[in-house]
């Protein structure tokens, strides 16, 4: 892909993994759960408590809110930030938060843990090159109009400033379909498997902003080898002062999360049984493995394996493995 450099996948196709207090981004499967909005110190806390009890090992919440009207809520700013602080403290999540400003990069990178760059701001250069200079890590949203070059491009912002600690997140284009607020693109996590070393997750909140589709998005992100999901949820949904629509109760949180846990039990045992499968009938197969020219095994078994030799050199392989190598 052209003019990358730093985001360009490795010779090895070793990937990238990014530490936020613990939390290994592009390791283990992590789930970034919460609010659209910070709206007030109860709402934050009542869902970062229930949020980690669920199985969520990150915060989201937006404190400034790039919203299409000017008249509708923006966000509640330093107040905002101080609930999140106020939040990771009772519970040890660390946040993540969107930053839209240059002008604010410093003080906000005060109160996160992971800055967001937003789907609007995606190819906002001198932001990128703040966030890039702040050397916090970075989540950066895909454009609802943009290619995956285009997104990588930008990822290479950050990173020629000399910050590493990029993760991109996918969270829906812009298409002629209007059922879904957008479409969502999974095809982008075998895409960036293969062009990048940078984690992959996936926002099938923003992606579809249809209530009912997220959880078979989000197993769907699994299954296809993301890294994570960044998911809206909210202690009272209907009360939400801002995308009411598409954030999850807790109880239907909680419900996400057992589904996501026993699926990935499910590939972990899927990528034994094969590995071994495939280990027990070498002999008799060998010279004839199905898979395509260049070798990559495309049997649906293979994907997420992380531990045959096949696998290893596949950039499109998830990761399905219990801890981190
Ligand atoms: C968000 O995650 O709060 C958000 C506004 O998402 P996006 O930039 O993807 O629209
Ligand atoms: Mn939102």
């Amino acid at each position: 892909m052209k003019n990358l450099k730093l985001a360009a996948a490795r010779p090895d196709f070793s990937r990238s993994i990014i530490d936020v207090s613990g939390v290994k981004l592009g390791g283990e499967f992590v789930v970034i759960a919460g609010p659209c909005s910070v709206e007030s110190e109860e709402q934050t806390v009542k869902t970062a408590i229930a949020a980690k009890k669920a199985g969520a090992t990150m915060l989201r919440g937006g404190a400034f809110k790039p919203r299409t009207s000017p008249y509708a809520f923006q966000g509640l700013g330093l107040k905002g930030l101080k609930i999140l602080d106020k939040a990771r403290k009772e519970t040890g999540l660390p946040i993540v938060t969107e930053v839209v400003d240059t002008r604010d990069v410093s003080w906000v990178g005060e109160y996160a843990d992971v800055l967001q760059i937003g789907a609007r701001n995606m190819q906002n250069f001198s932001l990128l090159r703040e966030v890039g200079k702040s050397g916090k890590p970075i989540l950066l949203k895909r454009g609802m109009y943009s290619t995956l070059e285009e997104w990588l491009n930008c990822a290479e912002y950050i990173l020629a400033e000399g910050n590493p600690n990029v993760i991109l997140c996918e969270r829906g284009i812009r298409t002629f379909e209007t059922y879904t607020r957008n479409t969502l693109d999974l095809s982008m996590i075998p895409a960036v498997r293969r062009e990048s070393h940078l984690p992959i997750f996936i926002d099938p909140s923003h992606g579809t902003g249809i209530l009912s589709m997220i959880e078979p998005m989000s197993l769907a992100a699994l299954v296809a080898g993301a890294d994570g999901l960044e998911i809206e949820v909210h202690i009272d949904p209907s009360c939400a002062l801002s995308d009411k629509d598409q954030q999850l109760s807790v109880p239907q949180f909680e419900r996400l999360m057992k589904k996501l846990e026993a699926t990935r039990a499910f590939m972990l045992e899927l990528d034994s049984r094969i590995d071994s499968e495939e280990k027990g009938s070498a002999h008799g197969n060998a010279g004839c493995q199905p898979g395509d020219a260049a070798g990559n095994n495309t049997a649906i078994g293979q994907q997420g394996s992380a531990s045959s030799d096949q696998s290893r050199i596949n950039p499109e392989a998830g990761h399905f493995k219990d801890s981190v190598d």
